[in-house]
């Protein structure tokens, strides 16, 4: 391929011209003449020809003086010697400075084309080489300045959930988006919602002053307008001048957006240089504004959850309840606890963090929070503090959070139920004495003298009387020893037994009412640690109840089983039932259903409590089951001894 430059020097025409009209013109060399040496050095130092083609013997500068000055310039243009036979040995000697090849005059027009294609081949090589080199560092540069403007990303990309400071945050966006994008400032706007306008949250470059008082209107701004229509502005290049805030010459301005709405721009300009932004700086600013945008939102997030948090905090710290929460691991770390739970207990120091067990010494309180765990549901229990205070505590398991403790004073109240018990206690006491006397001297009434038929019917009424308020009286009076827990002694015990004589000694009463009183009881029972006779007494309420509530020829049937660590006592009869609005109250002292079919059936109301004050003392559950007209089922249950 032909069409380099060709200088050829010779002192002699005739043989520069038949190099010029024979080889370098018909083959489309672009070609330059010198006639002696000098004026070859000079041609060649100022037209950096691709080849020459050297005459030997010349006069002022030979050939050889020609080589040497161009190897003492330092430049390297490929020759070709043309000299006379004899001359080959200097030829030898001065291939090292430069010279390709040499052809004896006289030459033929091929030899000269082939020994300079051979020269020229050498040097397209070179340029083609040198070419390629610089292709490939400029695409060296390219890609080492995408590779740091991804680090600088990826580096952002992780303090937007590492940086807490949303100030420190934002300003290292914008001095990312400036370096990335090789602009010369950048500045971050928001939008003020209510004068809806932009202001400067974040800048470089920009003027303190410019920075602290710029604000544009989202109406009539180009920010404003990148706002408006939530697409990015891309501006400049050669000669434009934008007039924003003040003139630039190539500007870049990409929306941040959160929850969908756009609530302020990123942007970066030239005011001095001509640089126009290209797609890639659109896309890496656009990715910064993406990182501006959730860490604006997280950072609104985070302030509402703080300070829900810390209304939260605020409740807690202040509410009379004691309360403590710990975390769903094996030490129950102490998440939070209020200044009622530290003052209770005694607590000094720091407790968030610690186990619960070196934070509090009261086993009662992480027996509860034991109990709770292992049945993961709520578990609830009195505790004595040692100032003699009583707190009513309840602890809950909160599902992938841990349990929580909510205790409340109720120190006053059991003193006031204290006061009261013993008030029923001595009243009933006090009563017991004349109540004998009347129930004695009406006994003696018939054997003193006879009565009349009136008489003795006035006499049965006082009798009946009596012992409804006998009756009455050893209730309250048993209700009251159960709750301060008289002969509540408590010993590992079976319940078959228990129920069995229950059973056998109720079995005349129901025969008297012709009613059938069948009972199971499902061996083996696993032994309950409980009081024989308020158990015997617990049974033995419930059996007379079903019995006193259901018609002649009823059946009444009882099952003692054992289901999943816990005996489970079942007392069903198909009686009078219980409707649906008196349910909820019939374990409260004194309540008692009024419908028509109960007004002949005598009662004190404190049955039922006395059963359900006993099965709490066993740390057992009661509940019913009854529809009206259609019988009631009681069923409880007690923990069975932990082996
Ligand atoms: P009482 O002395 O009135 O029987 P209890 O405390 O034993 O008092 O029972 C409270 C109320 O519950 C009773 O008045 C009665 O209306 C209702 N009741 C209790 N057991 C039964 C039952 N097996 N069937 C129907 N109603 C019942």
């Amino acid at each position: 391929m032909a069409g380099e430059k060709v200088l050829v020097v010779d002192d002699r025409p005739e043989n520069r011209d038949f190099v010029v009209n024979y080889v370098l013109k018909p083959n489309g060399y672009q070609y330059l003449t010198a006639k002696d040496g000098e004026q070859g050095l000079r041609l060649a130092l100022q037209q950096s020809p691709d080849l020459i083609l050297l005459d030997m013997q010349m006069p002022k500068m030979d050939g050889v003086q020609v080589l040497e000055a161009l190897h003492q310039k330092g430049r390297d243009i490929p020759v070709i010697l043309m000299t006379f036979h004899g001359s080959e040995e200097l030829a030898v000697k001065v291939f090292r400075m430069g010279v390709k090849d040499y052809v004896i005059k006289p030459f033929q027009v091929s030899e000269l084309i082939s020994a300079m294609e051979r020269a020229l081949a050498e040097v397209r090589l070179r340029r083609e080489r040198d070419a390629l080199t610089q292709q490939l560092m400029l695409v060296n540069r390219q890609l080492e300045r995408r590779v740091n403007a991804l680090n600088t990303l990826y580096s952002i990309g992780k303090s937007v959930t590492a940086v807490l400071n949303l100030e420190q945050l934002l300003n290292r966006l914008v001095e990312a988006a400036v370096y990335i994008s090789g602009a010369e400032e950048g500045f971050l706007l928001l939008v003020d919602r209510e004068s809806n306008e932009l202001y400067v949250r974040a800048a470089l470059g920009l003027e303190e002053k410019t920075a602290r008082n710029l604000r544009l209107r989202v109406q009539d701004s180009l920010a404003g307008q990148v706002v408006r229509t939530g697409e990015p502005i891309l501006i400049g290049g050669q000669g434009v001048k934008i007039e924003t805030a003040y003139l630039v010459k190539a500007l870049l301005n990409v929306p941040i957006k959160a929850s969908g709405q756009v609530i302020g721009v990123l942007g970066v300009d030239n005011r001095v240089s001509e640089e126009a932004f290209g797609r890639h700086e659109l896309d890496m600013v656009s990715a910064l504004a993406g990182y501006a945008g959730i860490a604006i939102e997280n950072a609104s997030l985070f302030g509402t959850v703080e300070g829900e948090r810390r209304k939260l905090e605020t409740v807690l710290a202040n509410i009379e309840d004691a309360v403590v929460l710990v975390q769903d691991d094996a030490a129950d770390t102490v998440i939070l606890a209020n200044r009622t739970m530290c003052t209770a207990f005694e607590v000094s120091g720091e407790v968030t963090g610690q186990p619960l067990a070196q934070v509090v010494d009261h086993a009662a309180l992480l027996d509860l929070f034991r109990r709770a765990r292992a049945r993961a549901r709520s578990a609830h229990a009195e505790i004595s503090l040692p100032d003699g205070r009583t707190l009513n505590a309840h602890v809950t398991p909160i599902p992938g959070v841990g349990q929580v403790a909510v205790m409340q004073d109720i120190t006053h109240l059991k003193e006031l139920d204290h006061m009261k018990s013993e008030f029923v206690s001595t009243v009933s006491h006090d009563l017991r004495s004349p109540l004998t006397s009347i129930k004695g001297f009406a006994d003696l009434l018939p054997v003193v003298g006879s009565l009349n038929a009136q008489q003795q019917d006035f006499l049965q009424k006082i009798q009946r009387g009596v012992e409804t308020i006998t009756e009455l009286i050893s209730d309250l009076l048993d209700l009251g020893r159960i709750e301060a827990g008289v002969n509540l002694e408590m010993m590992p015990c079976e319940l078959a037994p228990i129920v069995e004589k229950v059973m056998q000694d109720h079995l005349n009463h129901a025969h008297l009412k012709t009613q059938t009183l069948q009972w199971e009881i499902v061996a083996p029972l696993p032994p309950i640690m409980g009081s024989p006779l308020r158990l015997g007494q617990a049974v033995s309420n419930l059996i007379n109840n079903a019995i006193k509530y259901t018609p002649k020829g009823g059946q009444i049937s009882v099952s003692v089983t054992e289901d999943d660590g816990q005996v489970v006592v079942t007392v069903q009869d198909s009686g009078i039932g219980i409707p649906p609005a008196d349910l909820p109250y019939i374990f409260d002292k004194f309540y008692r259903v009024q419908t028509k079919e109960t007004q002949d059936i005598s009662g004190s109301g404190l049955g039922l409590s006395i059963v359900k004050s006993i099965i709490e003392k066993h740390q057992g559950r009661i509940w019913v089951h009854s529809q009206a007209g259609a019988g009631s089922t009681f069923s409880f249950v007690l923990p069975a001894i932990q082996n």
